[in-house]
């Protein structure tokens, strides 16, 4: 596997990665299966606070793997508060993972249940100094995941994120993308679990603290296809879904998942 192609196809997919990025064998990786029996409530853990400027949007892209929104973080701007975190965190970026049908494409999976689809909005702790020296240390990230579940009820919110793919369609293309709130993606309840994990992408760094959303935001199946409709090839290649991005639960290895709710 050349150290630049990794994917999720059978020949640079999750069971090989490992190969060039051998963290992804390592104690605390990242996504996994949650058991509602497993999980204690911490009352100890309080709620988390998202106060985001929506001038810190700027481009969305598709770089063959997902469909990612960037944001500037240069300074505090857009920041991440409270729940099992200490200090702010800003944040960098949101991307989505999903599946090649709608019964699947979650990372994370609840009571065996996986759903269309998870959003990762992706913060790091500027105590650090810097994203890359965020990446080494084991507070350095925290990553809210919200589920994206197909229903009746679909959140108008993503209309923003699902029309600027039009112009994203294909592997290498950006678009600006100004003027976006992202926390109008937020469900009602801000219940969470959680616990320490890595990127569920190599070099699978084992930095991250997550929050994982325990209610779904609901999207239609429209929706979903239009995630399908990117290609992971170039403009000049021919068309080939993006789907199925997503990793397979990891191994706890001891690992305790705290929930804010009981
Ligand atoms: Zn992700």
């Amino acid at each position: 596997m050349a150290q630049s192609v990794w994917g999720y196809d059978s020949d640079n997919g999750p069971e090989r990665w490992h190969e060039n990025y051998p963290l992804a064998k390592g104690d605390k990786q990242s996504p996994i299966e949650i058991n509602s029996k497993d999980v204690q409530h911490d009352s100890s853990l309080s709620s988390w606070h998202a106060s985001y400027d929506p001038g810190a949007a700027k481009t969305i892209l598709n770089n063959g793997r997902t469909c990612r929104v960037v944001f500037d973080d240069t300074f505090d701007r857009s920041v991440l508060r409270g729940g099992p975190l200490t200090g702010a965190y800003r944040l960098r970026q949101l991307h989505l993972h999903w599946g090649s049908s709608d019964d699947h494409g979650s990372e994370h999976v609840i009571d065996g249940v996986k759903h269309a689809a998870e959003l990762h909005m992706v913060h790091w702790n500027p105590k650090h100094g810097n994203f890359a020296g965020a990446l080494k240390q084991p507070d350095g990230v925290a990553v809210v995941g919200i589920f994206l579940k197909v229903g009746k009820t679909p959140k108008p919110e993503m209309k923003r994120i699902l029309e600027e793919i039009e112009n994203i369609k294909t592997k290498g293309k950006e678009a600006p993308f100004q003027h976006f709130d992202p926390s109008i993606l937020f469900p009602k309840s801000r219940d969470y679990w959680t616990y320490h994990g890595s990127f569920t992408t190599p070099p699978c760094e084992e930095c991250i603290t997550w929050i994982l959303l325990r209610e779904p935001i609901e999207v239609s199946s429209d929706q979903m296809a239009k995630l399908r409709s990117l290609s992971k090839n170039n403009e000049n290649e021919p068309m080939s879904p993006l789907v199925d991005n997503w990793r397979p639960p990891q191994p706890l290895k001891g690992r305790i998942v705290r929930a804010s709710f009981k």
